[in-house]
């Protein structure tokens, strides 16, 4: 049989499964969406006034380095803006760190239930991904140290981390990386650090300070945002030097660089979503935990819930969706058949879930 003549893809592109996003509704069902880690409170009203002011001139292009976005965020978080380079989401500035820092034959290393997203961007480049189990869902230190080989690169580290909802502490971040030789890249996706209550838990912004191979990847849309579409990383002059090369001139639209910069400075609506989701994250976590579940202790907006098998975990997913919620099934991407990932979300639907959850006769 001969083939057509036409583009082929890089080796390897073509053996990249897809990611897999959280369920939606049916456009106009009055269903829950609970499967995307969305802010259940919207979008600060002081981003959307900004957006609608941005809209006033879509016919000019954006400042291409996201200068106003960039000052807004050094002022809140105490950061030099110039160290500061804003994506298209988070997701872009891990693609460009992916393509920048990996090819062929390099290695990256993650925990097996880290983020869904970086097999997907180290494979696009021809490196290889090399898996780390957890314990108990806890990433362990020493087996990612003792996965790095001459050939790492890279280390992906999503602090906390999605699906699981765990996190490490600033004192194990540290000996992850003092155990990393200086040549490989430790990326902290600290996305969730917004909703983090744990006292000794630290962003990342130290280490990045204080040594020249650390990163640090945060996103506006887990604190109401995401549709918007705005990463930001923080790290050293070389890091920053070599991502302005190739990233896209006009990466960030100008509505997104006005809600980022009018988002980051309402502090109180941040601290707003915050206490709803400590509130709810503990309660939720309190309602489920026995009835045959098992609620793994989160930091991030979300819980994971592990049931006795896959076929329960199936069950409570469609009982759910039945009711009206849709959650996040984390078998297909992430390997955990017995486990659910519910969003927190507006306290009905806290209730709501909880309700139906516990009403599954012997969950088992
Ligand atoms: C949601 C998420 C992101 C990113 O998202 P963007 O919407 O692309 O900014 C990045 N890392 C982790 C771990 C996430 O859960």
């Amino acid at each position: 049989m001969t083939l057509p003549i036409r583009p082929i893809p890089q080796p390897g592109i073509l053996d990249i499964a897809p990611y897999l996003p959280g369920k939606s509704g049916a456009p106009g069902s009055a269903a829950i969406k609970l499967s995307a880690n969305e802010s259940p409170l919207g979008a600060s009203p002081k981003a959307l006034a900004a957006m609608m002011e941005a809209a006033a001139h879509l016919e000019i292009y954006p400042e291409g380095s996201s200068r106003l976005l960039r000052e807004a965020l050094g002022e809140v978080h105490g950061i030099d803006p110039a160290s500061i380079v804003c994506g298209n989401g988070s997701d872009d500035l891990l693609h460009l760190l992916a393509q920048i820092y990996l090819g062929e034959g390099d290695e990256a290393v993650m925990n097996r239930f880290g983020f869904s997203v970086y097999p997907i961007i180290t494979k696009a480049t021809g490196a290889r991904i090399v898996m780390v189990d957890e314990r108990d869902y806890q990433a362990d230190i020493d087996a990612i140290l003792a996965a790095v080989s001459a050939r790492t690169k890279v280390v992906w580290l999503a602090n906390p981390n999605n699906p699981t909802g765990t996190y490490l502490s600033d004192a194990d971040v540290r000996r992850l990386h003092a155990g990393l030789r200086p040549d490989i890249l430790l990326v902290i996706d600290s996305a969730y650090a917004e909703y983090v209550t744990a006292a000794d838990y630290n962003v990342g912004l130290d280490l990045v300070r204080e040594a020249s191979n650390v990163v640090m990847v945060r996103t506006f849309s887990k604190m109401g945002l995401a549709a918007v579409r705005i990463g930001w990383m923080v790290g050293p002059d070389h890091v920053v030097d070599a991502i302005h090369r190739i990233r896209g001139p006009f990466n960030v639209n100008l509505p997104a660089q006005m809600a980022g910069a009018a988002a980051v400075q309402d502090v109180e609506f941040t601290q707003r979503l915050k206490e709803h989701n400590r509130y709810w994250r503990d309660w939720l976590t309190e309602e489920l935990s026995g009835n045959h579940l098992r609620v793994v202790p989160s930091q991030a907006n979300f819980i994971m819930v592990l049931f006795e098998g896959a076929d329960a975990a199936a069950r409570a997913f469609t009982i759910l969706l039945e009711a009206g919620y849709i959650v996040r099934e984390i078998g297909p991407s992430y390997g955990i058949d017995n486990g659910l990932r519910i969003s927190i979300g507006s306290e009905e639907a806290m209730r709501g879930v909880a309700a139906v959850l516990k009403s599954m006769d012997g969950t088992r």
